[in-house]
């Protein structure tokens, strides 16, 4: 295999240089076999048993992410909530995490019910507020710190930095969603963090086909160990095929990410000179809240991901969405086509997002067309 020490850019189109080593073909094969023969010695030669937790498709995507992430290793999960689920079934009835407000709403409701019920109390704090958080910690029984940075929807920073002092400070863990970011804007590994999630789903895949999930660790220890044995006993794990598919997506990770956070920017910009429009949330903003702290801590931009809010309110942000023809009203995000959502339909009555807030996921497209068809759909 090639080195690891190479810059993202090379990791991702060099694939760490996996091949079909049978017949040196360029591209690795599809392992669909679900079980692996003994030797006559009775030994596992290669190590693989069955394919729950063992297939040759998992390995080049997961030593790609652990590369990528500068961590020490990497498991994909069938979704990005297996992967984030998973952080927390390894802790212990009686443990307390602490997590901002503002996250990714399904994982937000999940500890707000399952968690909770199996004995895991989370404590959610407003976004950007280290004082709330230092508040928060109950010394001996806060375990896990989670956050998500930029968070979904209005893109609120976390400086991870600043988190993972205070996790350390007190014996605990700091999990990062970098499902945002990507590998290539921001690598919470190397400022602190513990363990990092992706919902591959979005940027890594890339091509709204794949549903999966990884988790990277900073180091092999008891808690990773334990994760390892909840994916391998649960079975949360991807198809040969999708692992497959996942790692043509990567492949051009690093081309995607930067059109789209290009395309991002120029778009924002072009959307706070709209008199329709009452405010643009993207970090890349120097008008953003949060700005100063993403520059710090993420490089070569600010992802494909903004929200803006329609003067009017609800019904008014309905009726733009309802007007756009190239961007496609549809959820999820980190594809190559652009999407935009009304979010607070989606999160119900007792969401934190803004109901005049649509949630866009800037694609590859031209952005002159983008800003053309929000344009037209404000003025109609
Ligand atoms: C989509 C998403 C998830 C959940 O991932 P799935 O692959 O849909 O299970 C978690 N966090 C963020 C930030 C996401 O966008």
């Amino acid at each position: 295999m090639s080195n690891d020490k190479h810059s993202t850019e090379t990791i991702l189109a060099s694939g760490l240089g996996f091949m079909d080593e049978q017949h040196l073909g360029v591209i690795p094969g599809i392992f669909p076999s679900t079980t692996y023969e003994r030797s006559a010695d009775n030994s596992y030669e290669h190590g693989k048993i069955y394919t729950r937790d063992h297939n040759p498709n998992y390995e080049q995507p997961e030593q790609v992410l652990a590369a990528l992430e500068k961590g020490h290793s990497a498991m994909l999960f069938s979704s990005g909530m297996s992967a984030a689920t998973c952080v927390f079934m390894a802790l212990k009835p009686g443990d307390h995490a602490v997590v901002p407000k503002v996250i990714y709403w399904s994982f937000r409701n999940w500890l707000l019910n399952f968690a909770t019920d199996w004995g895991i109390e989370t404590t959610f704090v407003d976004n950007g507020d280290l004082d709330a958080l230092r508040a928060a910690i109950r010394p001996g029984q806060t375990k896990l710190l989670w956050i998500e940075t930029p968070a979904n929807p209005t893109w609120q920073i976390e400086d991870i930095g600043a988190w993972a002092e205070i996790a350390h400070s007190i014996g605990a863990r700091l999990a990062v969603d970098n499902t945002i970011a990507t590998p290539l804007l921001c690598n919470p590994i190397t400022l602190g963090a513990d363990i990092v999630m992706h919902s591959a789903t979005k940027y890594l895949n890339g091509h709204s086909d794949v549903l999966a999930g990884a988790l990277i660790c900073k180091t092999d220890d008891q808690h990773w160990q334990k994760m390892r044995s909840i994916r391998a006993a649960g079975g949360a794990v991807l198809g040969p095929f999708e692992a497959w598919l996942l790692m043509r997506g990567m492949r051009t990770l690093a081309v995607r990410v930067k059109q789209a956070s290009a395309n991002a920017l120029a778009f924002a910009q072009a959307m706070e000179q709209l008199p329709q429009v009452a405010e643009v949330l993207y970090p890349g903003l120097v008008s953003f809240k949060g700005h100063k702290l993403a520059a710090k801590q993420m490089h070569g931009g600010f992802g494909g991901m903004l929200s803006i809010r329609i003067k009017g309110g609800e019904n008014a942000a309905i009726k733009v969405a309802a007007n756009l023809q190239l961007i496609k009203r549809a959820t999820s995000l980190g594809g190559v086509e652009s999407l935009v959502e009304h979010r607070a339909s989606v999160e119900g009555p007792d969401t934190p997002c803004p109901v005049d807030l649509l949630r866009i996921s800037i694609g590859i497209e031209h952005v002159d067309d983008l800003i053309a068809d929000m344009q037209r759909a404000l003025e109609t």
